[in-house]
């Protein structure tokens, strides 16, 4: 039932059940079951769907049996937001959503100052919220490192795109391990977007709701 039937279960099923996640939507229902059992996806998702728990809840539980050994500037996880707005917005749902998990987060934003930005990664952390500009920038000064990274999400891909983040977007997943998992989530299709997830995404699941 709930959550538990899609495959969450101990302390991360009862944060989620505790942060007010009773039934899960749709679209957590067609995509948390794939991506534990390792599968990309391509997700056609508004705003108000439910896509950041849909994204979130599996790498959550990949990395909660983890333990906290991590290298210096490192993320196990990255997701790539097109906004600032959005990036801090998916950092509360995470916090909310392991809430006692001992997951660590940091965000890596554009327009503001670096410095506490790269002071928070200095111990490396369980998931990096970014926008694709910033974080460009520091993992080429090597302020941030992606090698141990083995989950990727492009948020709001198409915002990307009409941002002008698309080449920064491929620059940094080149810079990511090829076996990783990948969630791509899109408001809309164009083929520019189709073309990045034939690039980044392996043999994908696709969800739309
Ligand atoms: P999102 O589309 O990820 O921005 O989520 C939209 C809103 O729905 C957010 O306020 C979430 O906290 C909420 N939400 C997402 N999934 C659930 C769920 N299964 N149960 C209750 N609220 C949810």
């Amino acid at each position: 039932d709930g959550f538990a039937a899609l495959g969450i279960d101990g302390a991360l099923l009862k944060a989620t059940v505790a942060a007010g996640y009773a039934a899960p939507k749709p679209i957590q229902v067609q995509a948390i079951p794939a991506q534990l059992e390792g599968r990309d996806i391509l997700g056609i998702a508004q705003t108000g769907s439910g896509k950041t728990a849909a994204f979130s809840l599996p790498i959550l539980a990949k990395i909660v049996g983890l333990g906290t050994k991590r290298s210096p500037r490192t993320a196990r996880a990255l997701i790539l937001a097109p906004t600032r707005e959005l990036a801090v917005q998916i950092e509360e749902t995470i916090r909310k959503l392991s809430k006692g998990l001992h997951i660590s987060t940091a965000l890596v934003l554009g327009g503001v100052s670096r410095g506490s930005q790269v002071k928070k990664m200095l111990p490396g952390v369980d998931v990096l919220i970014a926008t694709p500009g910033r974080l460009t920038d520091l993992v080429r000064e090597r302020e941030i490192s992606l090698v141990e990274t083995r989950w990727l999400v492009l948020d709001e891909a198409d915002r990307m795109l009409d941002m002008g983040f698309i080449n920064d977007v491929r620059r940094i997943s080149r810079a990511i391990h090829k076996d990783r998992q990948t969630a791509l989530f899109s408001a809309t299709m164009p083929s520019e977007i189709e073309k990045l997830s034939g690039e980044l995404l392996k043999n994908p699941v696709r969800v739309e709701v």
